[in-house]
């Protein structure tokens, strides 16, 4: 069994520790700063890091690998196509890689970034940047329509599936969806949920698929009143779910 705990880091970040109690191994998600993780590993000095997961080539995401590898000589994985500090393992789509004794399926989700990947395992997903609690990333470097592929991969999982994402954005991404979706009553109570947790200081990860296919929009682009919502801001019409992620992309972008 493997037990997770959220290490925050910089403003919103969440720095994903694995721990498997039977061989006091761990593994990090995108450790963007190595401080946290060092703490942690001082605080525990019977557990070893064994093994760190990035999933794009971000600063806040891959920040703190070379100091944590010097430090543990932990292995690094990371995406073939982006340039990964310290990376020893070169991931691509539908690799499988193991860590802690378990197995972790490699997911190309190009759009944030266009190398960026996500890890799977029957039960959670670690996807970065790309589907969030109630959003998903910026398209710095991909097109919607890969942007669109990707959500659709991701949300094709099975829904008891846990999501965690690497930002807490929880709060600002339910906002907007209010405002794509102001009558949806799944996304009024989470967005009532999520406020009473972020005025309590409360992590709002990790989600899961099926909570994301109720309330994120970027999800949610085949639903006739998001097409609608979409067409109203745009005056044409958005006749495909990629050209309807398009547009709610690129008004949350500004909203
Ligand atoms: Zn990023
Ligand atoms: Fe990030």
């Amino acid at each position: 069994m493997i037990q997770i705990t959220a290490l925050p880091a910089f403003n919103d970040n969440y720095i994903w520790l694995l721990q498997n109690p039977a061989t006091r191994q761990c593994a990090v998600v995108d450790p963007g700063d190595a401080k946290p993780v060092q703490d942690w590993l001082s605080a525990n000095p019977d557990w070893a890091l064994s093994d760190i997961l990035i999933t794009h080539h971000h600063h806040d995401h891959v920040g703190g690998v070379e100091q944590l590898k010097k430090a543990t000589g932990a292995k690094v994985y990371g995406p073939a196509s982006e340039n990964i500090p310290g990376r020893d393992v070169a991931l691509k789509d539908n690799d499988r890689i193991t860590a802690l004794g378990q197995d972790f399926d490699v997911i190309a989700v190009p759009g944030h970034t266009l190398g960026h990947i996500a890890y799977y395992q029957p039960g959670r997903l670690f996807c970065g940047d790309t589907l969030f609690a109630a959003g998903c990333g910026r398209l710095f470097e991909g097109t919607p329509k890969q942007m669109y592929t990707s959500l659709s991969r991701l949300a094709a999982l099975p829904e008891a599936t846990q999501v965690y994402c690497t930002h807490e954005y929880t709060l600002s991404n339910l906002r907007f969806a209010a405002a794509v979706e102001p009558h949806n009553p799944d996304t009024l109570e989470r967005l009532s949920n999520v406020t009473r947790q972020r005025e309590a200081g409360v992590i709002t990860l990790p989600s899961t698929i099926a909570l994301e296919k109720r309330t994120n929009p970027f999800l949610r682009t085949s639903v006739t009143s998001v097409k609608e919502k979409a067409d109203e801001r745009t005056g044409n019409d958005n006749s495909a779910p990629d050209m309807v992620f398009a547009v709610l992309r690129a008004w949350k972008d500004t909203f």
